[in-house]
């Protein structure tokens, strides 16, 4: 069992660790850049340590300076929180050399989902459905417009090691596929180290819709239903929802075993999401994330459930803490991501907070690292809160999301609450009847 563990992130995530570990009766220790030294986190862990200046890859992503917080501070384990270090599979080796424990996967399991190609090829042994496209990588311009007039165009181009929505082009036409091919190669060389492109089939009109799963590591696997994250702009998510509104229970049925299978039989540890586009009742795999996702809580929502106390559990070796019999849905929960950003552009907004005050009440849970007088560093990304709503269906928290917003005050910086507030008038959102590119298209119309 552990009695310590160092949670190497920031922000909003960094609280949700804390919290875990503190109901678990486990100590915790915040790591900070000097640019967060007043940051929530470091004032709600037991412990703390400065591990750096503010750019992230001297702070939040120097594995030395994290291990050696480790053992400065005795802590056991380590929980990555997502992005930073939370899909790298050095850090795992590392920390496991050090004979400590990550709280997460193994490094083979996220060296193997974080490359996008060998994933794929991965999950088709494993029997899950995908996008049909190019095997395996794509060497030159010549190959990819030979396999754009093959699928048929729209086809996309994608970095093997992309995320965040980079690494990623569109081309509907050989003229168009020599600049997207070349963007993806260059965006996956300057983002990820890494220029290997494939190319997959453009789907239209598809819906988002991930998977989340749990593994023991140990061959028990189990699925914990769907989130419908369609709302996106520029590739990244911005409103989410569990159950998804077009999915019917013989679909999650259907999707879900494939996925809890394939888990049991990769024994996989922990907690995973594997996602999928949905388009006219079929699901396409795209890609597997190795880690807790921001948009977690939507599906503690529905089943009651704390992932990141399982999380925790697994990786001390205990069992599942819930068996597939006893996961049932309950209502219906909706999250907001609360960026500190300026519309129309969406350009960050760091700045001081003049005035917080987070909504409450039954249903509603604000994870949030704001506080009054709180500077918001430019540094890091802009996600400042997550506002969960859950009520007995749709209809209730959609309800319960309107009044929470109304309660929210975030003053001092711009954010995209305006934006949330404007999203419940439309009757696309209010009905459930939207897909990966409305929002754009909403966008274009209304800013
Ligand atoms: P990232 O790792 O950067 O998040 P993903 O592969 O998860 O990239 O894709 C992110 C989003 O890009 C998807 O949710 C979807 O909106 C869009 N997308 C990805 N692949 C396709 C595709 N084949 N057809 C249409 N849209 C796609």
């Amino acid at each position: 069992m552990f009695d310590k563990i160092l949670i190497a992130n920031r922000g909003e995530i960094a609280l949700r660790v804390i919290r875990a570990c503190r109901e678990m009766g486990i100590a915790s220790v915040a790591v900070h850049s000097t640019a967060d030294a007043d940051a929530m986190h470091v004032r709600m862990a037991d412990e703390s340590i400065c591990i750096g200046p503010p750019p992230s890859p001297q702070s939040y992503l120097s594995i030395p300076s994290i291990i050696a917080a480790c053992e400065v501070t005795g802590a056991q384990a380590i929980h990555p929180g997502y992005g930073f270090l939370s899909e790298n599979a050095n850090f795992v080796q590392v920390i496991e050399d050090h004979g400590l424990t990550f709280i997460g996967p193994t490094a083979e399991h996220i060296r193997i989902m974080g490359d996008k190609i060998t994933a794929k090829d991965t999950m088709i042994k494993l029997g899950v459905p995908c996008v049909p496209g190019s095997e395996g990588g794509v060497p030159d311009l010549a190959t990819a417009k030979k396999l754009g007039q093959e699928m048929g165009y729209p086809v996309i181009i994608k970095a093997t090691a992309g995320g965040g929505g980079k690494g990623m082009k569109v081309a509907n036409s050989d003229k168009e596929m020599e600049k997207a091919f070349m963007t993806a190669r260059a965006e996956g060389k300057a983002n990820f180290g890494n220029d290997e492109v494939y190319i997959e089939k453009y789907l239209q009109k598809p819906r988002h819709i991930e998977i989340q799963v749990f593994g023991d590591g140990k061959g028990t696997a189990v699925h914990l239903a769907e989130r419908d994250c369609s709302l996106q702009r520029r590739h990244q998510k911005v409103f989410e929802e569990a159950p998804g509104p077009s999915i019917t229970p013989e679909e999650r049925a259907r999707i879900g075993k494939i996925c809890a299978e394939a888990m049991a039989n990769i024994n996989y540890i922990g907690a995973g999401t594997i996602e999928f586009l949905y388009e006219d009742g079929e699901f396409y795999f795209i890609e597997m994330n190795t880690r807790l996702q921001v948009e977690h809580p939507v599906t503690e929502g529905i089943f009651g459930v704390d992932l990141v106390r399982e999380q925790i559990r697994v990786a001390e070796g205990l069992p599942m803490s819930f068996t597939q019999d006893e996961l049932e849905i309950n209502g219906h929960a909706i999250e907001v991501r609360i960026n500190a950003e300026k519309l129309p552009n969406f350009s960050p907004c760091p700045g001081r907070i003049t005035q917080y005050h987070a909504p409450g009440g039954l249903g509603v849970r604000m994870d949030s690292a704001l506080y009054d007088g709180y500077s918001i560093p430019p540094y890091y990304d802009s996600l400042i809160g997550k506002l969960i709503v859950h009520g007995r269906d749709r209809k209730e928290a959609l309800a319960r999301l309107h009044r929470a917003l109304g309660e929210l005050i975030v003053d001092g910086v711009d954010t995209t609450i305006p934006l949330f507030h404007e999203l419940l008038q439309e009757p696309a959102i209010l009905s459930g009847d939207y897909n990966i590119h409305w929002l754009e298209k909403w966008l274009a119309r209304n800013l």
